[in-house]
Formats: C-alpha cells, structure tokens, sequence
C-alpha cells in the first residue's frame, strides 16, 4: 500500500516522494542515489542532519520559501506535485506551484501528496548548488541547471536554469535556457548566459545580501552549474 512516506521509482514513470518523506530519507536513499543523485547531493547541504530527521519534503515546498532547496532542483527536474482535497485531486508542474514570497498555488483545503519526478531523459545531467556563507545554511542564492545533448553528441538539446532566492519564488531563467538550445557550449556562450540570467532575475535586498549582490550570484552560479552539467553530460554521452 503507497503511504505517504514513501518512495517509489519506475523505470517509467520516474519517481515518486510521498509528502510526509522526511530530508534524511531521501538523504539516505540507494534508488535516488542510482537515479536522482543530484537529490542526494542537495539534502546532504540542506541545514542539519536534526532539521532533515525531522523536515519533511511537502512541508518544505508548502511553507514556499524561496530559499527552499528542494523547489528549483525539482523544477529542474521537470517535476509536479500532486495535490487533492475532498473535492478534487490534480497535478500541477512546480513550474506552476510557487506563486510569490511564501505563496503557493495551494487551494484551500487542499494537501500535497506527493512529488513526482520523470526519469531523467538519456544524455542529461543536473547540477545544483547555493552559495552560503554559513555551511548547510540556506543559499543566498542557488541555481539548479539540467542540461540534455543532442543525439550527435555535439549541441544542447535542451536546457533548464532554475534559480532560488533571486526573486519572490523559485523561477526559471528562460531566456538564458533559450540562449543555450542548440548551441555547443562554449565560455563566451556561458558568460552570455549568466548575464542574461542575472538580468531576469528578480532579487530582494535583506539582511543576507543587496539585490546587486544577489544578482552577481546568479551569474556566477549559473556559469558553474552549467558548466558542471554539460562536462557531465560529455561525460556520460562518450
Ligand atoms: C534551522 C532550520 C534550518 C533550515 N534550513 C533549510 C535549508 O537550508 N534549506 C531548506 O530547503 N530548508 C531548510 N529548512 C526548512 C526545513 O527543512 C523544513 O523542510 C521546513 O521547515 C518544513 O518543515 P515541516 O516539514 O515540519 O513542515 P511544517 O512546518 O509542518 O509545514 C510548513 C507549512 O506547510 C504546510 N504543510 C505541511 N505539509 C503540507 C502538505 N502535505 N500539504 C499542504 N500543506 C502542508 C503547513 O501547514 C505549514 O503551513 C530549515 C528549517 C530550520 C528550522
């Protein structure tokens, strides 16, 4: 019987997280470290290991803070919730589930029940980091970049740039994912890149960090995870 706690994966359909599946859990799973690694490497930077016994992946994406790890990796990962209450039950892209600042697409009355992710499509990497200045605090910024090679080997077939706590709710830097699609990747192509992401980015000044200085960190970061994905993915596709 599926609870709410557990994990499943199928070749393909991809991967199930019931809502109530804590950090530590996923931290610590042999499936998501074979499928999802890029999941393994987010929860083991993601504050304590008391707060990922004890923080569960629904309450994470429903509480909606921008600075939640989990949100743009999914999204990278093309993922959706499902969401149900008495009334209905539907699947949303988390493309479409944060809204603003705290804010989710979450109607009254109704719960999260799980996150489902799609096996991640051949010749394909995902990389993922946040800059912080306190180790396993939350990012100041993160970004999270999945990155697919065309059949040839040589160009991107497609790209995903998500990036966290650079504006209200976790967001996609579409224009820079546009700039990378069909191109080889080159540094003066990513420095493009990063530019552009850091343009569309639409930071908060806080105690943390000063809307420029968020906005440096988006291109820095978007460089490095993007480069990291396609190394890896020349990696896999030899
Ligand atoms: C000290 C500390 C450090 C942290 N550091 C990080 C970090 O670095 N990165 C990061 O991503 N997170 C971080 N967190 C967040 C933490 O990991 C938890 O994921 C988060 O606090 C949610 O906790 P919870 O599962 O107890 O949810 P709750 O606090 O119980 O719930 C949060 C909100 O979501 C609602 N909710 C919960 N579950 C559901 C559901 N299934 N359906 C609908 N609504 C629901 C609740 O009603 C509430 O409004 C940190 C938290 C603390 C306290």
């Amino acid at each position: 019987m599926w609870k709410s706690s557990t994990i499943s994966c199928l070749t393909k359909d991809g991967l199930r997280i019931g809502a109530t599946t804590n950090h530590r859990t996923i931290e610590l799973s042999s499936l998501i470290k074979e499928k999802y690694p890029v999941l393994v490497d987010m929860e083991e930077n993601l504050a304590s290991i008391q707060t990922r016994n004890w923080g569960t992946i629904g309450g994470n994406l429903c509480h909606g803070d921008p600075a939640g790890d989990p949100g743009p990796v999914f999204m990278a990962l093309n993922g959706s919730v499902k969401l149900a209450s008495k009334q209905k039950t539907r699947t949303l892209p988390l493309d479409e589930f944060f809204i603003d600042y705290f804010e989710t697409a979450l109607e009254e009355g109704e719960l999260l029940c799980e996150v489902q992710l799609p096996p991640i499509p051949i010749r394909t990497a995902v990389a993922y980091e946040k800059f912080n200045i306190v180790k396993n605090d939350q990012g100041i910024v993160s970004v999270a970049a999945a990155i697919s090679l065309k059949d040839d080997g040589l160009g991107c077939k497609d790209a995903r740039i998500v990036l966290g706590a650079a504006a209200p709710a976790p967001m996609r830097a579409r224009d820079a994912e546009k700039m990378l699609i069909g191109e080889k990747i080159s540094k003066g192509l990513l420095e493009k890149v990063a530019e552009k992401a850091s343009e569309e980015a639409d930071p908060v000044a806080d105690i943390h960090a000063s809307e420029e200085y968020r906005r440096y960190l988006v291109g820095t970061l978007t460089k490095k995870m993007v480069k990291k994905a396609w190394e890896e993915v020349k990696t896999l596709a030899k």
